[in-house]
């Protein structure tokens, strides 16, 4: 054993693996740009991984026989150990959470790398100190370590925020503090001046300057998530994605691991490009988002407006209303996943254009809980992907489309958002659904959406409300359709 660990070709095996790693890895993002490719990505992605976590292994075997005397069983089965502990409980968590629980999930995941980020920087730093004190070179090793930890905790505290907030166990409101913006770039420049300090001093004091950081950037990560309210959200999960790519990058760093540094990366500037695609399509400026909540006063309207009334309609009703329909358009939203819709929708949708009706959906780009939510869930029931059509794509067909049913959607519906300047969701694009003839919306009562704004779409004369589970409603209408 000993014999293989010691040969000269291992270092270089483990930076081939790394860098075919990194090739599959970034096939895996190319993959996950199309519905037809998502699998393959996923597939390529998976490989990557287990050719990086091989070649881990292999890294770690060999440097504990040089460097701890030869304990390679020892180290070997702490890490199998650490591996197995979270392994379990990744398997146990995937296995029971629910597609509404994603978003959540995912935010507390990216928070598990702001931590680890922290930590390694701390050990990174302690370790240096410890030995020699951090002096020349190492100056270049205290700004990794000290970004590494500045970034790591604003994603751990920022995740934690989104993940409570998404969990709807924090207000989704802006949290507005008097002079919110003065406060950030105040801690910014602060860091920016605990940074010098840090790389002046040479041994163990240097923790002070990080110790003080590191609680001004755990609670900027608090502050920027819980100054967003509204819509925004989901370009701060974008954002905070992009964040633990570069923590992890950052730990990549102070680890001298190319491999990490690679997939932060990837996932840094893919996050990075996500949320200027979500800011595009929600109108809003990628820096007054990231700023937290800039041009918002925090106030929620539209609650307290008299819209007048609303009409309700019946299942069997509206199966009659499609049956005689030339062309549907579907625009789900977070509903249809918390009723786990879909099935029914893409059964709806199979007896609809059996009988020769157009049926086609619409995605608003922020539809759900999560980029891409809408899409999964169809893909889920099987919903061609030609009659699946986004936002743009389908805006100037409503005036032509018989009916319009708005399933589980609410805030990307909204006329609001284009009527009403003072809205929260004010100048975000939306689907125009009340251009069509008739418009049925499914959902269980007149409550507000995420954004907590009520919706004129309810009380316009061409609309009509279909209450209930979306499920149980949409089963009615097979039922009706024969
Ligand atoms: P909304 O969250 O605006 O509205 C969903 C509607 O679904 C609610 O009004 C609710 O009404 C209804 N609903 C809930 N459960 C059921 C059910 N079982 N059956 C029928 N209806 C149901 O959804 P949208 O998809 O339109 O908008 C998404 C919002 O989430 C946007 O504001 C977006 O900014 C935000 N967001 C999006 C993220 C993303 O990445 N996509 C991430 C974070 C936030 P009722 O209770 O009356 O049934």
């Amino acid at each position: 054993m000993t014999d293989i660990l010691s040969s000269e070709r291992i270092p270089g095996l483990v930076q081939a693996s790394y860098i075919i790693a990194g090739v599959l890895f970034i096939v895996a993002l190319a993959g996950l740009s199309k519905h037809e490719t998502a699998k393959r990505g996923n597939i390529a992605g998976m490989v990557g991984m287990a050719i990086a976590l091989l070649a881990t292994l292999l890294l770690a075997a060999r440097n504990a026989s040089y460097d701890s005397s030869g304990r390679v069983v020892e180290v070997l089965g702490m890490v199998f150990a650490a591996m197995l502990v979270g392994g379990l409980i990744g398997a146990w968590k995937a296995r029971t959470v629910e597609m509404t629980g994603m978003p959540e999930l995912i935010a507390m995941l990216h928070s598990f790398v702001g931590l680890a980020a922290v930590l390694v920087g701390y050990n990174s730093f302690l370790e240096v100190a410890d030995h020699s004190g951090l002096g020349g070179s190492d100056k270049v090793h205290a700004v990794e370590v000290f970004l590494g930890v500045f970034i790591g905790a604003v994603t751990f505290t920022g995740s934690i925020v989104a993940n409570l907030k998404l969990s709807a166990k924090m207000k989704s409101a802006p949290l507005v503090l008097p002079a919110r913006h003065l406060l950030n770039l105040l801690i910014l420049l602060a860091s920016a001046g605990l940074m010098v300090w840090f790389m002046l001093d040479q041994d163990e004091s240097g923790l002070l300057p990080l110790g003080i950081m590191t609680v001004l950037a755990l609670f900027l990560g608090f502050h920027l998530v819980a100054a967003i309210g509204g819509g925004d959200m989901p370009v701060v999960v974008s954002m905070l994605n992009s964040y633990s790519g570069w923590a992890a990058a950052a730990a990549g760093f102070m680890l001298s691991n190319d491999l990490l540094i690679i997939t932060g990366s990837l996932v840094g500037s893919s996050g990075a490009i996500l949320s200027y695609i979500m800011c595009q399509a929600m109108n809003r400026s990628f820096i007054s988002v990231i700023a937290g909540g800039f041009g918002s006063d925090g106030t929620v309207s539209g609650e307290e407006r008299d819209y007048g009334e609303h009409r309700e309609v019946q299942a069997d009703e509206v199966a009659e209303l499609l049956a005689g329909a030339k062309s549907v358009v579907i625009t789900p939203g977070y509903g249809m996943a918390v009723a786990q819709a879909q099935y029914p929708v893409a059964e709806m949708t199979r007896k609809l254009r059996e009988k020769g009706v157009d049926v086609r959906f619409g995605i608003h780009p922020v539809a759900g809980r999560l980029p891409g939510h809408m899409n999964v869930l169809l893909a889920e029931a099987k919903v061609p992907y030609d009659v699946v059509l986004e936002m743009d794509e389908i805006n100037d067909d409503f005036p032509d489309t018989d009916v319009v049913l708005v399933i589980g959607a609410n805030d990307t519906v909204n006329p609001a958002a284009m009527e009403e300047p003072g809205s929260p969701i004010a100048g975000m694009p939306v689907l125009e659904v009340w251009n069509a003839k008739e418009v049925i919306v499914f959902k269980r009562s007149m409550a507000t959406g995420y954004a907590g704004v009520q919706n004129p779409l309810f009380f316009k004369d061409n609309s009509r409300m279909l209450f209930g589970d979306a499920k149980d409603r949409v089963e009615d209408i097979n039922r009706a359709l024969g």
